[in-house]
């Protein structure tokens, strides 16, 4: 059995096809197209590369986009009040700080910070008022990822209620917020982490899992049963040869595309486990380009809140 790979590039297109007549609407109605402000701070690669890319497309969907860049130096004082210019912004409805924040800034920022974003404009979903209120399954903004990975099952007809759901990873970003969007659809959810045992067997019990871990090919075969739908929200970009050798056989297409390039963007879940699974999300092209279709819906949304839908 190979499993079906479901398509993230795909389905991202046709969910930001989707959201263009909402953004045109509101922009005729209200003068000015939705707004999205990013705060990005340092010059972290990886952070780098994702906001262009979140830039990138909503500037393509007629949104309008605006980064607001702050050095590796700047004080949390100066990342507060560039947050608070946003706020009290009338042209941005959305608003989100790269993560990771510089460690210069001390262990809280990024919770300070994200404390500090207005819950109407918060289009990461990161602030305690929308976790509560996600929690409490009230309409509010979520993050984009586990979103992502809701409207993926959805529209790829894979059933989440009565199903058994394994999620490995219970970071407040992905893993929590993703337990609680399927516990939400009636799915029987289990949370692992760092310090469960058994966690193979464990897992091995999903129809649906997903694995948001950051540890290239984690999961193997022996943590699926045969025929679950499997999600991939893993993002590494690894340098070390021994561990593409491990997930890669001599000869395969992306151990030569490392040896060219000298690294290579890999998931949680090692290849194998698609001879086993009934469902793939791959990596890159799966999970990752939802998260920004979901950011881009959830700005809509954001500003259809903050002033009225078209
Ligand atoms: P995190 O480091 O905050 O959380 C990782 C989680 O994995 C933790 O909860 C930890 O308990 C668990 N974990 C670590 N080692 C483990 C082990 N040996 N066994 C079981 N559990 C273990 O990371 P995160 O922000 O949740 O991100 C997870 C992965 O998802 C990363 O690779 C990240 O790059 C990726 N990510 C992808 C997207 C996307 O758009 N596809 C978005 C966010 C994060």
């Amino acid at each position: 059995m190979s499993a079906r790979l479901l398509d993230g590039n795909a389905l991202s297109a046709q969910i930001r096809s989707e959201l263009q007549p909402g953004v045109a609407a509101f922009t005729a109605r209200h003068g000015r197209p939705p707004g999205l402000g990013i705060v990005l701070v340092g010059d972290d690669p990886a952070s780098q590369i994702y906001v262009r890319n979140k830039l990138k497309a909503a500037s393509e969907l007629g949104m309008r986009a605006d980064l607001e860049r702050l050095p590796v130096s700047a004080t949390l004082d100066e990342v507060l009040a560039q947050v608070a210019r946003l706020n009290a912004s009338a042209d941005h409805d959305g608003i989100l700080v790269q993560d990771p924040l510089p460690e210069t800034l001390g262990p809280h920022a990024a919770r300070i910070v994200f404390d500090t974003i207005d819950p109407a404009k918060d289009v990461d979903g990161f602030h305690p008022v929308n976790v509560g209120r996600l929690v409490q399954k009230r309409p509010t903004l979520v993050p984009g990822t586990p979103l992502g990975v809701i409207a993926l099952l959805e529209r790829s007809n894979i059933p989440i209620a009565g199903a058994r759901a394994v999620v490995i990873g219970r970071s407040d970003i992905v893993g929590k917020p993703m337990a609680m969007l399927l516990l939400h659809r009636d799915a029987t959810v289990t949370i692992c982490h760092s310090k469960t045992p058994d966690l193979a067997a464990i897992a091995a019990t999903a129809d649906i899992l997903v694995a948001a871990v950051g540890r290239p090919g984690f999961v193997t075969p022996e943590f699926v049963k045969p025929g679950a739908t499997v999600i991939d929200v893993g993002i590494t970009s690894v340098t070390d040869a021994a561990v593409i050798a491990r997930l890669f056989p001599e000869g395969h297409a992306r151990r030569e595309a490392f040896a060219r390039r000298g690294s290579l963007v890999v998931g949680d879940v090692h290849p194998a486990v698609a001879a086993v699974a009934g469902a793939l999300t791959p990596v890159p092209g799966g999970v990752g380009p939802l998260t920004v279709a979901m950011l881009l819906s959830n700005v809509l949304r954001a500003a259809e809140m903050v002033v009225g839908p078209a």
